[in-house]
């Protein structure tokens, strides 16, 4: 008798692609715990909407409360887009802007 019992399936990475967690690191606690220390905006003194990394994830910074910030989401959106600045200049190479109708 042929010994060809595979009982165990093959993940199929078609049907089955591997979904990584989403890293999202601050928890809901320390959310609350954030909004709930810093009810206003640490740059515009704003309600706090949102919470900040201070240090980015990708720039090596954590998840702990020392790295978390309350701030509003203007600031948010400016701040972010600042780092998202900053790396595709340091990180990425600045893509060429196709020449056309500004
Ligand atoms: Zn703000």
């Amino acid at each position: 008798m042929a010994d060809d019992v595979d009982s165990k399936p093959k993940h199929n990475w078609i049907a089955y692609p591997p979904r990584k967690r989403r890293k999202y690191g601050v928890k809901p606690k320390m959310r609350a715990t954030v909004r709930n220390e810093e009810p206003a905006c640490r740059l515009c003194g704003a309600p706090t909407e949102e919470i900040d990394h201070i240090v980015p994830k990708c720039l090596g910074g954590g998840d702990e409360r020392s790295n978390l910030q309350g701030i509003c989401k203007p600031c948010h959106l400016t701040k972010s887009a600042g780092e998202a600045n900053f790396m595709r200049w340091h990180v990425y190479r600045p893509k060429k802007r196709a020449e056309g109708n500004g």
